[in-house]
């Protein structure tokens, strides 16, 4: 696994949050995006060299709904960047992780994304993301 790639927050209200992380961060978000077969809307800030990832459900069966109203808002999932994500995924469900999705599918920002089951990582829902290569 690489560096952090992002790290998702997740909102009740992405406008709100946009302002709010505009204000605490010194600059606005740089890109929203809705990925429909998740039910997030999605906006990106940077900070220096990081990212960090608002979500915001769009229908009640969102993983996202379903988060908020367990947990409510806060750090949802810590993103890691991968090379290939296939093997790394392999070399993970060989070393006992759950993985939630065996094969890699399209996350918001160009990327591949598998999750890990938050229960063999100490509570924490990991993300790996590849950067989807044009060509
Ligand atoms: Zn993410």
């Amino acid at each position: 696994m690489d560096k952090i790639e992002h790290i998702g927050i997740a909102v009740k209200d992405l406008e709100a949050s946009n302002s709010l992380f505009a204000k605490l961060l010194g600059v606005p978000h740089y890109k929203t995006e809705e990925v429909a077969s998740e039910g997030v809307k999605t906006s990106f800030f940077k900070s220096g060299p990081n990212k960090i990832e608002l979500l915001e459900a769009t229908n009640p069966e969102s993983p996202i709904a379903k988060f908020l109203e367990k947990k409510g808002e806060g750090i949802h999932h810590i993103a890691f960047a991968v090379d290939d994500i296939v093997a790394e995924i392999a070399r993970l469900s060989e070393e006992g992780f759950v993985v939630l999705n065996e094969t890699p599918k399209k996350g918001a920002d160009n990327k591949l994304v598998a999750f890990l089951h938050p229960k063999g990582t100490n509570g924490v829902l990991v993300e790996l993301c590849q950067e989807i290569k044009a060509g």
